[in-house]
């Protein structure tokens, strides 16, 4: 079976503002180095329209509402300080969330095997109430609680190796037990949370910060302890916010990832968590902020997800 690769236009639209680096090219130079390199073993789809039914799964209606009346007719406008919107926002922000639907969908019906989401806006940060650090809606964490109420799973993991903690998905998930997420993050850092003391109600939170100028040696030593809790925790499916923000190349953090160590990443990802979840595994793109690096990066991580069998 192939590899799904989840992607509409509509990101070209969503307009942060000039000098920001959650920019249009992030997701560009993706696509572009996809459609280069032409590879078989791909399936394109578009993202599903996303109804305010799955979305009220995952955040408040008032802030559901507040998103949407938000979108300026011209100009910018921001959700918080980091958060630029514009008019085009508004249909990116929705194909990002209806991206990881179509990709479950397209796994549970065995349309593809396993699947990447190259979408923007990001959705690691966004909490349940709140817009922040680029993000709007929780991608992620939507597409988690769509497993749990459209397909009844109870065992959900999330794997977030963004250099950012992913506040919004801990909050949203904090008081879930059916939710298991980990969090490898630069700690003391942006945006302040994700000590190993935050450990959920039902110890289903599992924060593993490093410090700045962690390498991949390091790295991937300390992977191993989220790669543990992966396994005890027996997950029916895997979702991955893969942020590539941990590259050493990224110009807004301090960690030395090599392009090669997200192949690294994946595979084990994959390999711990096949025996339970029968390789049952979809990815969204979160952070990555240097073009070249994120392009090599997605493409060594999409490799992992097409040679898993
Ligand atoms: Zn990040």
């Amino acid at each position: 079976m192939k590899t799904g690769l989840i992607t509409s236009d509509t990101y070209k639209d969503h307009d942060t503002g000039p000098g920001h680096p959650e920019q249009i090219a992030r997701v560009s130079v993706v696509i572009e180095n996809f459609k280069k390199l032409n590879n078989k073993n791909i399936l394109w789809k578009k993202p599903t329209i996303i109804t305010d039914d799955i979305l009220k799964d995952t955040h408040d209606k008032d802030y559901i509402e507040l998103v949407k009346n938000s979108f300026p007719t011209k100009g910018f406008s921001s959700l918080d300080g980091d958060t630029i919107i514009s008019p085009g926002s508004k249909k990116a922000t929705f194909d990002a969330a209806g991206s990881i639907i179509t990709a479950i969908d397209g796994v549970e019906n065995k349309e593809f095997k396993n699947a990447f989401c190259c979408v923007r806006p990001p959705g690691h940060h966004a909490e349940k109430n709140k817009a922040m650090g680029f993000c709007i809606y929780n991608n992620i964490a939507i597409g988690a609680n769509y497993l749990i109420n459209k397909y009844n799973y109870k065992k959900i993991a999330i794997l977030d190796f963004d250099v950012h903690h992913f506040n919004g998905t801990s909050d949203i998930f904090y008081d879930n037990e059916k939710v298991l997420g980990i969090s490898t993050h630069q700690y003391p850092f942006y945006p302040g949370t994700g000590s190993e003391k935050e450990k959920g109600k039902f110890n289903n939170i599992c924060n593993i910060p490093l410090p700045a100028g962690t390498n991949s040696e390091e790295y991937l030593n300390a992977f191993e302890f989220a790669l543990k809790r992966l396994k005890e925790f027996k997950p029916e499916f895997v979702l991955i916010s893969a942020g590539f923000d941990s590259h050493n190349k990224d110009p807004l953090a301090q960690f030395k990832l090599e392009t090669e160590d997200f192949y690294k990443i994946t595979k084990r990802i994959l390999e711990a968590s096949k025996k339970y979840s029968n390789g049952k595994v979809v990815s969204i793109l979160e952070g990555g902020y240097d073009l070249q690096a994120l392009a090599d990066s997605t493409k060594r991580h999409v490799d992992a997800l097409i040679e898993f069998n």
